[in-house]
C-alpha cells in the first residue's frame, strides 16, 4: 500500500482543527488543513469574539447610564450600533492574523481552501487533489438551527452568522431562545438601547442551569426591561426585517400577537456533516450525529471528530481539549486517553452564570447524596467596593466534603470558577479551598467563604462546649 501523504488531515479550521493542525505540526507531523469558508470558525467570526465585544460595550453603556451607583454622573450613552458593531469588526480583525493561512502556512501546515469529500476511507479530495492521511480529523464544526415556523426564514431572521453584520438600529428585537446565546444576546441588545422580547417554549430561561442561579439573571433582564414569553411555541411569522409580527401560543392555547423590527434566532445547534462523504469514509452518523467512542473516534478507527460536530459540550475551551486528546492518540498513540468530563463553562450576561461539575438540581434529580454551601457576594467586601454585590457561590460536596460541582452567579463568574475546576478535577474536599490563603480584597476569596461553610457545620453547640471545657474558654 502506498504511503499517505500527511500524517494528520484536518477538515475545518477553527477553534479545535486549528489547535490539531499547528499541535500536529509543532511535533513534527505532516498535517493539511482543510477549510471551506474561512480560517478561525465560529468562534472568530459568529461566536466568543463578537459576543463579548459586543457585551463590553453594552456592559459600559449600562455603567453610564447607572453611573449614580458609583458616586457619578449618571450619561445616556446613546448608542449607535453601526459603531458598536464597527468595534466589534475590528476586534475581529486584530485577532484575524492569528488563525489565518499564511500563519498556518509558516507554522509548516499545508492550507488547502476549498470545499471537500471522502472519496475513500483514507482519501479526502478538495477540487480535485486527493489527500492521503494516516488520521483524518472532523472538525467542521455547527451552525445555527432554524425552527420550521412558517414564515420564520422569509422575515429575514438574523442568526449569530448575520448579527454582528447589522449597522443598522435595532428599535424592537424578537428573541427565539432562551439559552446562553439568546440571553447574552438579549441583555446586550435592551442595554444598547433596543426593546428587547424573548420567546421560548421551556418554561425558565438557560434550562440547564440551576433554577437559582438562573433566576438571577433573570430577574436583572427583567429589571433591565427586557420582556419575557416562556412556555411560548410561535405558530407564524408575518412581515419582514423592520416591521416583523409574531404569532405565539401560551401553554393554555391561547394566541397573541407581538410585534417587533427584526427576529434574532438563537433555537440551537446543528452539526455540520453533510457534504463531507461520510459514507465513503465508513464513519457513520445516526439521528444526525456522528457516532463516536469515548475516545473521540469514528467509526473509521483512522478518522476523529472534535469540537462542536462532535455533538456534545459546544464550547471552544472543550473543542482545544479534544484537540489535545486527538493529537495524543493520532501521534503518541495514548489510545486510553479520554476528555475530562469536568467541563466548565459560562454565560457572559450580567451577572455572569458559571458552572463546574454536578449541580445541585442534578443532585437531586439523580438521588445522589449531596451538600450544598452557599455564599452571597454581598457579604464580600470587594464586591461591597465593586457595587457589584448580587448573586452567590454555590458549592456541591458529597458527604464528606469532596467536591462535586460549584456554580457561580455574580460579578466574574466565568473567572472565579476557576479555582473551582481545579478542585473539582482534581478531586479535592471543600477543606482545601477553605485552606488556601485568598489575596484580600478579592472576588474569588468567594470560594473560600462558601467552602467555610462547611466548617461552620461542624460547629454544633456540643462540640463548642466540648472545646471550651478541653481548652479551658470562659467564652458564653
Ligand atoms: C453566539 C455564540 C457565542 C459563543 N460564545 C462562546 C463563548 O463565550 N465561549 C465558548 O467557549 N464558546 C462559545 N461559543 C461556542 C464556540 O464558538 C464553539 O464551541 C467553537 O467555535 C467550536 O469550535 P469547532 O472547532 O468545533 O468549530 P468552529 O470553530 O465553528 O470551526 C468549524 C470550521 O469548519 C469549517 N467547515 C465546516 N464545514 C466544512 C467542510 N465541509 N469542509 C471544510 N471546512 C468546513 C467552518 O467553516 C469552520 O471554519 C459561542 C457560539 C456562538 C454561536
Amino acid at each position: 500500500m502506498a504511503r499517505p501523504d500527511f500524517d494528520i488531515v484536518v477538515i475545518g479550521g477553527g477553534a479545535g482543527g486549528l489547535v490539531v493542525a499547528a499541535g500536529g505540526a509543532s511535533l513534527g507531523a505532516r498535517v493539511a488543513l482543510v477549510e471551506k469558508h474561512r480560517m478561525g470558525g465560529d468562534c472568530l467570526w459568529y461566536g466568543c469574539v463578537p459576543s463579548k465585544t459586543l457585551i463590553k460595550s453594552a456592559h459600559v453603556a449600562n455603567a453610564m447610564r447607572h453611573a449614580d451607583r458609583w458616586a457619578l454622573a449618571p450619561h445616556d450613552p446613546k448608542p449607535d450600533l453601526a459603531r458598536v458593531m464597527e468595534r466589534v469588526a475590528s476586534v475581529i480583525r486584530g485577532i484575524e492574523p492569528n488563525d489565518s493561512p499564511e500563519r498556518f502556512r509558516s507554522l509548516g501546515v499545508d492550507v488547502v481552501l476549498g470545499d471537500g469529500h471522502f472519496v475513500a476511507p483514507d482519501a479526502f479530495e478538495v477540487d480535485g487533489r486527493r489527500l492521503t492521511a494516516k488520521t483524518f480529523v472532523l472538525a467542521t464544526g455547527s451552525r445555527p438551527a432554524m425552527p420550521p415556523i412558517p414564515g420564520l426564514a422569509e422575515s429575514g431572521a438574523l442568526t449569530n452568522e448575520t448579527v454582528f453584520d447589522l449597522r443598522e438600529n435595532v428599535p424592537h428585537l424578537l428573541v427565539v431562545g432562551g439559552g446562553p446565546i439568546g440571553s447574552e444576546m438579549a441583555q446586550a441588545f435592551r442595554r444598547l438601547g433596543s426593546e428587547v422580547t424573548v420567546v421560548d417554549v421551556a418554561p425558565r430561561i438557560l434550562p440547564r442551569e440551576d433554577t437559582d442561579t438562573a433566576g438571577v439573571v433573570h430577574r436583572r433582564m427583567l429589571e433591565e426591561g427586557v420582556r419575557f414569553h416562556l412556555m411560548a411555541s410561535i405558530a407564524k411569522v408575518e412581515g419582514a426585517r423592520g416591521d416583523v409580527r409574531m404569532t405565539i401560543r401560551g401553554k393554555d392555547g391561547a394566541e397573541g400577537v407581538i410585534a417587533g423590527t427584526h427576529v434574532l434566532v438563537a433555537a440551537g445547534r446543528k452539526v455540520n456533516i453533510e457534504g463531507l462523504g461520510l459514507d465513503a469514509a465508513g464513519v457513520k452518523v445516526e439521528n444526525g450525529r456522528i457516532v463516536t467512542d469515548a475516545r473521540l473516534r469514528t467509526t473509521h478507527p483512522r478518522v476523529y471528530v472534535v469540537g462542536d460536530v462532535a455533538g456534545g459540550y459546544q464550547f471552544t475551551h472543550v473543542a482545544e481539549h479534544h484537540a489535545g486528546i486527538v493529537l495524543r492518540q493520532a501521534i503518541f498513540h495514548l489510545f486510553w486517553t479520554r476528555p475530562s468530563t469536568v467541563v466548565p463553562w459560562c454565560t457572559y450576561t450580567d451577572p455572569e452564570l458559571a458552572r463546574v461539575g454536578l449541580s445541585e438540581d442534578e443532585a437531586r434529580q439523580q438521588k445522589i447524596e449531596h451538600r450544598v454551601y452557599r455564599f452571597a457576594f454581598d457579604e464580600i467586601d470587594r464586591a461591597r467596593a465593586e457595587g457589584e454585590t448580587e448573586g452567590f457561590a454555590k458549592l456541591v460536596t458529597d458527604p464528606k466534603g469532596r467536591l462535586l460541582g460549584a456554580a457561580i452567579v455574580g460579578p466574574h463568574a466565568g473567572e472565579l470558577i476557576a479555582e473551582c475546576v481545579l478542585a473539582v478535577s482534581k478531586g479535592m474536599k471543600a477543606g482545601d479551598l477553605s485552606a488556601a490563603i485568598h489575596a484580600y480584597p478579592t472576588l474569588v476569596s468567594i470560594n473560600r467563604r462558601a467552602a467555610d461553610q462547611r466548617l461552620k457545620e461542624g460547629l454544633t453547640p456540643s462540640s463548642k462546649t466540648w472545646i471550651k471545657r478541653i481548652f479551658g474558654l470562659r467564652g458564653v
